[in-house]
C-alpha cells in the first residue's frame, strides 16, 4: 500500500480499495512526503497551496471560480494567485509586519479574502478570518483576544462595525480597505493603492511546521468562543485529508459552501482543495436554493462539502428544483458541523442518486477526524470511521482520569489520541481550558458518542446536552431525527427540563415544513409518533412550535439557549447568535 501514499494521484478514495489496508500502512510521516516543503527547508502553507503548482506546470490551471452577488464569474489561475498573494505579503512586509503577528479580516467572501488569507501566511504571519455578519461588540472581542495588528476589511463593513473603537485598540497599526470611492477613512490606507505599488515577487517566510499559522474561534455554541491556534504544519493533515474524506482528485471542481470565518471555510474552503490542485468555487451570496441547484449544474461541480442546515433548508423547499437541473457531475457529497440526520442521507440519496457522507470534527482538530469515506457503505446517521492516522475512542471518566470503553455502543465521551498535524496547540491566552482537554492521554471533545461492532461511530449529543432522564441518559440527536422522520418537521431541538420524579424530561422545539400549522392536533400527532419510534421513557412530553431555532452564524443549533431561557436563565455568550425567534 505504500505505493498509495507516494502517488499523489491515488489516495483519493475511489481509488483505493480497502480502507483498512490504507489505515494500517498510514503514517504522518508518509503523509508530510506528499508535500514539497519550501525550497532550502521549512514548510508554508501558501507554498503548498499556491506556489509548488505554478512551479509544477499548474499556472494557467483556474484554482478559484469566484461567483458574484450579480452572478457574474471572474477566474483566478494559479499563477494570479501566486501574484495577488505575493503582493500581498509585501505590503505586510512593507507595513513591517513579520513573523507571528495576526492579521485578521472582517470580508465577505470576495477575492481579497482568499489572497488575504493566503498572503499573510506567505509573510509568515498569522490570519485570523472573522465572519462578516458578526456585530461590533464579537468582532472587537476576537480583535482584542488575538492582539490584532493588521485589520483587512470594505469600505462598509468598516463603516458599520469598526469605526466607532478601532483606535482604542493600541496594537491595531493598519487598517486596510479593499474598497470604496475617492479617500479611504481617515487612518486607514487602501489595499487597491498598496497591492498596485507592491511587487508580484516574494520569497515565502521560510516557516518551520510549528509556527503559528492560523487563529481560529470556535462557533460559541456551548459558551464562550475559544481561539484554537493551529500552525503550519495543520497543512499536511488538510491536504491528505481533503483526498481521503473528501475523495479530491485533481480534476475537480469542488465547492465547499461554509464561509472562511468558520474553521470549514478555511481548513476545506481554502487550503485543502488548493494544495490538492483542484478548481474551487467561491460563492458570495448567502444560501438560495434555486441559486444553489444552479451553481451545482452551471459548474459541473463534483464535489460538494455543505452543512446539514443548509440540506435541511434544501429539504424544506423539497427535492423537485433539484429534480429540474442536471447535477450528474456531482461524484461525492459530505456533510459536518452538526448531527446530520438519517434521513437527511436518505433524502439526499433519493434526491441526487447518492448519499450524503458525513464527518465530524472540530475547530479544535483543524480538520476532519471521523467520515464516512468514499471507499465504505454509509450508515446513514452515523459519523463514520476515524480517518487514517487518527485514533479514536470512547472513554468514560473514572476517579482519577478516564477508561476506555471497548463494548460496542455504549454512551461515552469522544475522545482522539493527540497528535495528528492539526491539532490546535493553544486556546489563545486560556491555558487551563486548554490543560483541561487532555486526560490520560487522551484529547476529550467535549461530545458524547457510541461505536458499534464495525468501528463506526455514532453522536449522541453534546456533553452538555445529554438528558438524564429517569436513569437513562437520552441523546438530543436520536430523538431529533426520530421527529425528523415525521413529514411535518423541518428541524427540531431537543432539551432537558426539571421534572420532580424523572430528574428530567425531554421537551422538544420544532419548526415546521411548509404547508403545515402548528396545533394541538399536530402536537399529539408528534408525540405519538415520538412515542412509537422511541418508548415512552426517551420520547418528549412536550412539544413547542418555532417558526426557527435559535443557531449560531456557522448554522449550529444552540439548545443551551433554548434552555436557559426555558428555565429563566441567563443567556451566556449569544455574540455568534444569529436572528431567531423566541
Ligand atoms: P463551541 O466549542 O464554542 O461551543 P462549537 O463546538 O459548535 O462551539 P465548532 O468547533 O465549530 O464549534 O464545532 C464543532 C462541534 O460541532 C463538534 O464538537 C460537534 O459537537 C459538532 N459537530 C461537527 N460535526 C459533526 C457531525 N458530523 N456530527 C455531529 N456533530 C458534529
Ligand atoms: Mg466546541
Amino acid at each position: 500500500m505504500e505505493v498509495i501514499i507516494k502517488d499523489r494521484n491515488t489516495v483519493g478514495g475511489a481509488n483505493f480499495s480497502s480502507y483498512e489496508a490504507l489505515r494500517e500502512d498510514f503514517t504522518w510521516d508518509k503523509a508530510r512526503s506528499l508535500l514539497d516543503g519550501l525550497p532550502g527547508g521549512g514548510l508554508n502553507i501558501a507554498h503548498e497551496a499556491v506556489d509548488r503548482h505554478v512551479a509544477d506546470g499548474l499556472a494557467d490551471k483556474v484554482a478559484i471560480r469566484w461567483i458574484a452577488k450579480d452572478e457574474s464569474r471572474h477566474d483566478f489561475t494559479f499563477a494570479d494567485l501566486k501574484a495577488r498573494t505575493n503582493r500581498f505579503a509585501n505590503v505586510l512586509a512593507s507595513l513591517g509586519i513579520g513573523k507571528g503577528e495576526r492579521v485578521y479580516a472582517l470580508l465577505g467572501r470576495v477575492p481579497e479574502l482568499y489572497i488575504a488569507a493566503l498572503g499573510t501566511l506567505k509573510a509568515g504571519a498569522v490570519f485570523c478570518p472573522m465572519f462578516s455578519q458578526f456585530g461590533p461588540e464579537p468582532v472587537r472581542a476576537r480583535m482584542e483576544i488575538g492582539e490584532a495588528r493588521v485589520l483587512v476589511t470594505s469600505a462598509a463593513l468598516f463603516k458599520r462595525k469598526v469605526a466607532g473603537w478601532w483606535r482604542e485598540l493600541p496594537g491595531l497599526a493598519h487598517v486596510l480597505i479593499i474598497d470604496g470611492d475617492g479617500e479611504p477613512p481617515q487612518g486607514t490606507s487602501e489595499l487597491r493603492k498598496l497591492m498596485a505599488e507592491a511587487s508580484p515577487h516574494f520569497e515565502v517566510a521560510r516557516t518551520v511546521p510549528e509556527d503559528m499559522a492560523l487563529l481560529h474561534f470556535t462557533s460559541g455554541t456551548t459558551g464562550r468562543p475559544k481561539g484554537a491556534v493551529h500552525v503550519h504544519e495543520a497543512v499536511v493533515a488538510h491536504h491528505v485529508t481533503g483526498r481521503i474524506a473528501l475523495d479530491l482528485h485533481p480534476d475537480d471542481i469542488f465547492w465547499c459552501t461554509a464561509d472562511p470565518g468558520w474553521v470549514t471555510g478555511t481548513s476545506y474552503g481554502i487550503i485543502s482543495p488548493l494544495t490538492n490542485g483542484v478548481t474551487m468555487i467561491v460563492d458570495e451570496a448567502e444560501f438560495d436554493a434555486e441559486r444553489w441547484y444552479g451553481i451545482l449544474e452551471a459548474e459541473r461541480v463534483n464535489v460538494w462539502y455543505t452543512a446539514p442546515t443548509a440540506i435541511r433548508m434544501l429539504m424544506k423547499v423539497g427535492a423537485g428544483p433539484a429534480k429540474r437541473r442536471d447535477l450528474s457531475c456531482l461524484r461525492f457529497m459530505a456533510s459536518v458541523g452538526e448531527p446530520l440526520n438519517p434521513e437527511a442521507v436518505v433524502w439526499g440519496n433519493e434526491t441526487f442518486g447518492k448519499p450524503f457522507h458525513d464527518n465530524w470534527w472540530q475547530t479544535e482538530t483543524g480538520g476532519i477526524m471521523i467520515a464516512n469515506y468514499a471507499a465504505m457503505d454509509v450508515k446513514p446517521g452515523s459519523m463514520g470511521k476515524p480517518l487514517p492516522g487518527i485514533t479514536a475512542g470512547i472513554v468514560e471518566r473514572t476517579e482519577t482520569g478516564v477508561r476506555e470503553v471497548t463494548t460496542p455502543m455504549t454512551i461515552g465521551h469522544l475522545a482522539l489520541r493527540p497528535g495528528w498535524p492539526s491539532m490546535m496547540r493553544a486556546y489563545l491566552h486560556e491555558e487551563e481550558r486548554y490543560r483541561k482537554c487532555f486526560v490520560d492521554g487522551w484529547y476529550l471533545s467535549g461530545d458524547l458518542a457510541m461505536r458499534d461492532a464495525d468501528g463506526y461511530y455514532w453522536f449522541v449529543g453534546r456533553d452538555d446536552d445529554v438528558i438524564k432522564s429517569s436513569g437513562h441518559l437520552i441523546g438530543p440527536f436520536e430523538v431529533e431525527s426520530a421527529l425528523m422522520e415525521h413529514p411535518a418537521v423541518a428541524e427540531a431541538a431537543v432539551i432537558g427540563i426539571p421534572d420532580e420524579t424523572a430528574g428530567e424530561v425531554v421537551k422538544a422545539f420544532v419548526a415546521l415544513k411548509h404547508g403545515y400549522q402548528p396545533g394541538e392536533e399536530l402536537e399529539l400527532d408528534l408525540l405519538g409518533h415520538a412515542r412509537r419510534r422511541l418508548g415512552p421513557a426517551v420520547a418528549p412530553k412536550q412539544i413547542a412550535f418555532r417558526t426557527n431555532l435559535p443557531k449560531t452564524r456557522s448554522g449550529k443549533i444552540m439548545r443551551r439557549l433554548l434552555k436557559a431561557r426555558e428555565l429563566g436563565l441567563p443567556e451566556g455568550d449569544i455574540s455568534t447568535l444569529e436572528s431567531d425567534e423566541k
